[in-house]
């Protein structure tokens, strides 16, 4: 439920209401927007007469249901307005959300070593990207196959940033490495196969790093947008979430379904930033760059890609990693569309 106060609100007004809501037995959260002040309700709100909410204050616009079963995370318990991820990089605040450019995030699958790792960074924060991925822990199919360097890989990437001053984001598996990871990592990504790892969701909603929601690759959006209202109802708010491909019976000629119409769908659902990520979505390079403007034409807010500095020998994700030269080509294309959808910058290349 959600309890809406009219524009011009005294602050004094809504913390009353607030302070009387709790005398109800009820836990408000106050949600400060551009243009409102909202209120939102969540708990046992079944049995609650929206008109006697109404009669705490003349100051109450009005007392509205939210329908859907996430609550925190649709986009009526902020009445509407989408929210912004504000992450601090060495290089300034890089925000993720609907009114703002779209945000590149780029690197490899996994940090091999530190060469590889600070070269990559370099070369992505070149072409214009703002935020290094890399993974230190890798969920494998094969227990035989590389696992990612783990703690040592987190030293790595706290290298390659302060080399070039990139936020960094990078999976957590295991909610024991979470402390040592969110001490690197300015995002914390957990993966699709842990999508709905609710005891994880429950440890990265409790702390303060913004976490990247990997849509499960047999989610549905309702069980995802589920998945995203654990870490929010933990008392985390910076969630973002990155569609990265489904799987559907056609596993032929690409690794996954990209669910593209998911960005639209998403938009009318909820409130939280939506990021794409066309590299583990198609699975093999050349279709990664189709993919990445097409996202950006639907709306998406930010890129994640997959970059290596030498794709045929890389330990993972080697046929979907582009090579930092088709990165560089690569940004001002996307840049065209930017343009065009009104969500790029001048300030980062363009095409000439
Ligand atoms: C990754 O980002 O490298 C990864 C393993 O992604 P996903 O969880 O989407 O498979
Ligand atoms: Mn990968």
């Amino acid at each position: 439920m959600i309890v809406v106060m009219k524009v011009g609100s005294p602050e004094t007004e809504v913390t009353r209401v607030c302070e009387d809501l709790k005398g109800w037995g009820l836990t408000p959260e106050k949600i400060v927007g551009k243009h409102k002040v909202v209120i939102g309700l969540v708990g046992e709100t079944a049995a609650l007469d929206p008109f006697q909410i109404q009669e705490i204050s003349p100051w109450i616009e009005s007392v509205l249901r939210v329908e859907q079963p996430f609550k925190r995370a649709s986009r009526e318990y902020r009445h509407g307005e989408s929210s912004e991820v504000v992450v601090q990089t060495p290089n300034g605040p890089v925000v993720f959300g609907e009114h703002h450019p779209v945000v590149l995030v780029a690197g490899p699958c996994s940090v091999e070593n530190e060469e590889m790792i600070v070269e990559t960074a370099r070369r992505v924060k070149a072409a214009g990207a703002q935020l290094l991925r890399g993974g230190a822990y890798k969920p494998r199919t094969s227990p035989y196959a590389f696992q990612g360097h783990g703690e040592s890989a987190l030293g790595l990437l706290a290298a390659a940033r302060s080399a070039t001053g990139l936020g960094i984001v990078t999976e957590v598996m295991d909610a024991a490495d979470l402390d040592r990871l969110a001490e690197v990592a300015d995002i914390i990504q957990i993966g699709a196969r842990n999508m709905q790892n609710f005891s994880l969701l429950k440890k990265v909603g409790a702390q303060d790093k913004p976490v990247l929601l990997k849509r499960g690759m047999a989610a549905t959006i309702e069980d995802w947008l589920m998945a995203a209202e654990y870490v929010l109802a933990a008392g985390n708010p910076n969630v973002i979430l990155c569609e990265r491909g489904i799987r559907t019976f056609d596993r032929q000629y690409s690794r996954n379904t990209l669910d593209l119409a998911a960005v639209p769908v998403l938009r009318t659902l909820t409130h939280l930033p939506i990021m794409v990520d066309p590299s583990h979505g198609t699975g093999l390079a050349e279709y990664v760059p189709a993919m990445a403007l097409a996202s950006v034409a639907a709306g998406a807010d930010s890129l994640m890609i997959e970059v290596h500095p030498n794709p045929k020998k890389a330990l993972s994700d080697g046929p979907q990693s582009l090579t930092p030269e088709r990165f560089d080509s690569l940004v001002p294309e996307i840049a065209v569309v930017g343009r065009a959808v009104g969500r790029w910058p001048e300030r980062q290349p363009v095409l000439t």
